[in-house]
């Protein structure tokens, strides 16, 4: 647009770039499909922690239930070494018997799963070396309780505690330390998982985040300019003559009404240029509508060339017929243009035999200008050069005509 007349650019058309959209598309579909992987990559990684977590929970539950277990042990051992009668030695065996069964399955279920517990008994390495050091105390604890167990049985008289309680108590400091070292050890690996899949969730948000900035730079910015520059496209489509390239009767007659309206308000001038080109029909009978097309499209051009100001404006009035507004130019310089145009056109050079008045295609233009006032209209700028152009007809065409009206302007 320019800033003096708010007139659409009509020199240079300028079409619209075709592969923008279609390259905004791909980018589109590039980026949904990259926040969704990324989305279902967080969705993944979530499950995961949330599955991890409670396998963890319960593992490190399980351990420390292993832990008092074997102080279970202990106490039992230690109960039958003083019972003082055969009831409270079967007691006392009966709980042992009881926490053996479940430290044994529980050992069982951290080492290799159990799904009625919801653990998948995978351990790392290190654990699984820890369990190993474990492995020699364990033993001796469930054999020793075991033979224990058996000797209470088999005893008829008052049961004399054997060497298998003074094993089992041998072992309760070493059993508890490596225990208490695979607690730690699988507290320690769950804290790494949480704190890995933190940062992978941290990671994964900033991607996310980082693919939505990328979007609004390199999609979203470039479709809002694509779709503007496509509104101006089609405002100035609709505003252009199709054949021509110059501005069509609409934009010609709200143009010059709104040229009017700032001539009253500022006291200038405005000038109009009507133009047609001689003997055209001929023109057409000769060498045919295409070639009629051909010289109404550079008839036009020649005048955009030659009406240099901003302000100005080139349209097409209809049929043969041109129409040049010249806002704050007077008859004088509105002659100089017209003239000017019709040397231009005839400098063409296009050839034109059944011409009468020339052998090259020429054109007639009648100039009128005024300096509105308030009750004039622009239909009456517009009759008047009309009839100059009739009347340039009427005098043998190719010629630039004045008119004559006391209303009109120096
Ligand atoms: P004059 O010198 O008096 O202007 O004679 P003229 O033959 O130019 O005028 P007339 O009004 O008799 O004929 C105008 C012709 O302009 C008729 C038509 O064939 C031609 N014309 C109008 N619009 C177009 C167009 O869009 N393309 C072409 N090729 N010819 C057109
Ligand atoms: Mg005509
Ligand atoms: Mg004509």
């Amino acid at each position: 647009m320019n800033p003096v007349s708010d007139e659409p650019d009509f020199g240079e058309f300028t079409g619209r770039d075709a592969s923008t959209p279609h390259t905004l598309t791909t980018r589109y579909v590039v980026a949904l499909a990259i926040v969704a992987a990324l989305l279902i990559a967080g969705q993944v990684v979530v499950q995961y922690a949330i599955f991890a977590q409670e396998d963890d929970s319960r593992t490190i539950n399980l351990a420390g239930r292993q832990r008092m277990l074997f102080q279970a042990i202990c106490r039992q051992a230690l109960a039958i070494e003083v019972a003082p009668d055969r009831s409270m030695l079967g007691k006392a065996a009966f709980r042992l018997r009881a926490d053996l069964t479940e430290f044994n399955r529980v050992h069982e279920a951290l080492l290799h799963g159990d799904t009625a517990l919801g653990l998948n008994g995978v351990n790392s390495p290190e654990v699984m070396a820890l369990f190993a050091e474990l492995e020699p105390s364990r033993l001796a604890i469930v054999n020793s309780s075991t033979q224990l167990l058996g000797a209470i049985k088999t005893s008829r008289e008052r049961f004399v505690p054997s060497d298998q309680v003074a094993v089992i108590l041998s072992h309760e400091r070493e059993f508890a330390e490596k225990m208490e070292r695979i607690v730690f050890r699988y507290d320690w690996e769950s804290h790494q998982r949480v704190t890995m899949l933190r940062y992978i969730g941290l990671i994964l948000t900033g991607a996310i985040l980082l693919v939505l900035v990328m979007e609004a730079l390199f999609i979203f910015r470039p479709a809002v300019k694509q779709i503007g520059r496509d509104i101006e496209y089609l405002q100035n489509l609709s505003l252009r003559d199709g054949l021509s390239g110059v501005a069509n009767r609409r934009r010609f007659d709200d143009f010059l009404d709104m040229e009017w309206r700032r001539a009253i308000r500022e006291g200038q001038p405005v000038s109009l240029i009507m133009m047609d080109i001689d003997y055209f029909k001929a023109f057409n009978d000769t060498y045919g509508h295409q070639e009629g097309d051909e010289v109404l499209t550079r008839v036009a051009q020649t005048a955009v060339k030659l009406v240099k100001r901003p302000a100005d404006l080139v349209a097409r009035y209809g049929g043969e017929e041109f129409a040049v507004v010249l806002p704050g130019t007077g008859l004088v310089g509105a002659r100089h243009v017209a003239e000017n145009i019709r040397q231009a056109v005839q400098q063409l050079g296009i050839a034109h035999s059944l011409s009468p008045i020339n052998q090259f295609v020429t054109v007639s233009l009648g100039v009128a200008g005024q300096i509105p006032s308030v009750n004039s209209l622009p239909g009456q700028l517009i009759q008047a050069a009309d009839e100059a152009l009739y009347r340039a007809k009427k005098e043998g065409r190719n010629r630039v005509n004045v008119e004559t009206e006391t209303t009109s302007c120096q």
